[in-house]
């Protein structure tokens, strides 16, 4: 297995378009930054990996360390809330991040996503050391050496190299910031001071446009289920600990979207808000970083590639008692982590502030013990989007010896196609035999029939798309009903009695 020139997530955004996975939106008008649409391929992936977590969230909920199962309801609120959530929640106020603009390129960034390595230089007029900002992840070190050789050569030539065994980040050492060049700069100091922007969309419901009719699209799914949560508790028989889960879009102007769909400006999440008793917080925040590891490597992803990342005490916010992130190996964060999902111990921190700013009481009085609380809560939230870019680059192999270099190992019932079936030549009636089995298992299976080119061909087409098995009718069909099925992983092929393929199939795409 050798690897190709191009950088892993390049060849896989490729891939992602030319397979009609991930397409950027509005391409044909050049192109909005930060938004991305799933092609039909795209689509199904993502629809199977929210599936999965519906199905395990809320159809059949994991047992709880009682080994009873826990329940967990579903809902699905709107975009668009009462503006007073969002002051509630403190996304008016504090949800901001603190970004810079260049005065030179015109463009703007992510403060904390600037990291500054120190550079020295040797050139014929002396030696010295230059302040190189560029945007964190990405070969970081090696834009920042090719930015360091151009500025050299401008210098007559000389030599470079990186003397900061660690960059900065640019507001650790902003009282530096005339010596510091940002990432698209040729001078330095052209950095403005970082200021807070928020990321909130915001737009008007109804006719007149004016603050009194500014509404927000959401920037996560989350306060909509704090909103209903006295609805639920009032409409169903579910007591605390109890969960409300949701998945769907949510918004976010983000500075500097990028690393392909990892960071965009309008996403999905899978967020489940867990109400337990205050003295239980603790207890259900551990289960739910456990339970969520275990859930993630469930659907193919290596444990190697997932990290759990503590929030040290100091940065919690001020409402959190725990939060973890778990990480992922992304490339582009390789060899460190990126988030895939936060799990946070929030408290009784939401509920309050609406109980506070709606005047509803969102006490649960708990008849059995003769109390009552405000529930406190213990948040799994994960990126759908996000989710499918980690199956991706974990699904991704590249073999010189396939007839198609570039495939994808996805875990078979996440798959988009589950089941290739070809006739392996056009005639001798193989077709009508491949139609027949085809018209059976499309009954059940995400299938594909395909009868052009030479097998070879179409292996790899389905490779490329991640689909687990290819039935080929052959000769031996027609003599002894004995089908061909290949294994997409293991490129083994082996001979299957007709009436025996939907056990075969239904053995190994449940897992
Ligand atoms: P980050 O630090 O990456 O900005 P966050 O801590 O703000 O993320 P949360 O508010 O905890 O993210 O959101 C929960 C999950 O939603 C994240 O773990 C991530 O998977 C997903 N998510 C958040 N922002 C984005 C985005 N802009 N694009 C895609 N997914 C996102």
């Amino acid at each position: 297995m050798s690897k190709p020139e191009t950088s892993l997530m390049d060849r896989l955004t490729a891939l992602c378009k030319r397979r009609g996975f991930i397409f950027q939106a509005s391409e044909i008008y050049g192109g909005l930054n930060g938004f991305w649409d799933f092609g039909p391929l795209g689509v199904q992936l993502k629809n199977n990996l929210r599936d999965a977590w519906w199905h395990d969230m809320v159809d059949c909920p994991p047992l709880g360390p009682d080994g009873k199962p826990l329940s967990i309801v579903g809902i699905d609120t709107s975009i668009i809330q009462h503006p007073k959530t969002w002051i509630a929640s403190g996304h008016v106020a504090g949800f901001a991040d603190l970004m810079v603009d260049c005065r030179e390129s015109k463009k703007r960034y992510r403060a904390d996503h600037i990291k500054v390595y120190t550079v020295g230089y040797s050139t014929p007029k002396g030696v010295g050391a230059w302040s190189l900002g560029v945007l964190e992840g990405d070969d970081a070190e090696l834009q920042v050496l090719k930015r360091a050789k151009k500025l050299v050569q401008k210098q007559g030539g000389g030599d470079v190299r990186i003397d900061s065994s660690k960059p900065d980040t640019l507001t650790d050492i902003w009282e530096r910031h005339e010596d510091i060049y940002g990432p698209d700069a040729e001078n330095p100091g052209t950095l403005t001071e970082p200021r807070a922007f928020n990321l909130m969309f915001h737009s008007y419901s109804g006719v007149f446009q004016n603050e009194d009719s500014k509404v927000y699209l959401r920037p996560e799914t989350a306060q909509g289920i704090f909103l209903q949560y006295k609805n639920v508790l009032d409409s169903t028989r579910v007591k605390p600990p109890f969960g409300i889960a949701q998945v769907g879009k949510s918004f976010r102007n983000e500075v500097t979207p990028r690393n392909f769909i990892f960071r965009s400006r309008e996403f999905e999440q899978m967020e489940m808000e867990f109400f337990c008793a205050p003295e239980d917080g603790m207890m259900w925040y551990e289960f739910w970083v456990g339970e969520r590891l275990r859930w993630w490597e469930a659907q193919g992803v290596s444990k190697d590639n997932l990290f759990r990342h503590v929030i040290a005490d100091a940065d919690l916010s001020h409402y959190s008692k725990g939060t973890s992130d778990i990480e992922y190996r992304y490339p582009f964060t390789a060899p460190g982590f990126g988030e895939l999902e936060g799990v946070a111990y929030r408290t009784d921190y939401d509920l309050k502030q609406h109980q506070e700013h709606s005047k509803t009481n969102l006490e649960y009085i708990d008849q059995e013990n003769n109390r009552r609380y405000v529930p406190h809560v213990v948040e799994p939230a994960s990126g759908l989007t996000r989710g499918v870019l980690v199956l991706l680059c974990e699904a991704y192999q590249y073999d010189e010896s396939r007839a198609s270099p570039e495939w994808l190992k996805l875990k078979p019932s996440l798959a988009p196609i589950k089941v290739g079936i070809f006739p392996l030549m056009n005639k001798d009636g193989m077709p009508e035999v491949a139609e027949k089995l085809y018209m059976d298992l499309r009954r059940t299976y995400t299938c594909q029939y395909d009868a052009k080119q030479s097998i070879g061909k179409r292996y790899a087409r389905m490779d490329e798309a991640g689909t687990p098995f290819c039935i080929t009718i052959d000769g031996d069909t027609l003599t002894n009903q004995t089908v061909t099925i290949r294994n997409r992983d293991t490129a083994q092929q082996e001979k299957v009695a007709l009436d025996k393929v939907r056990a075969y199939l239904a053995e190994r795409l449940s897992a």
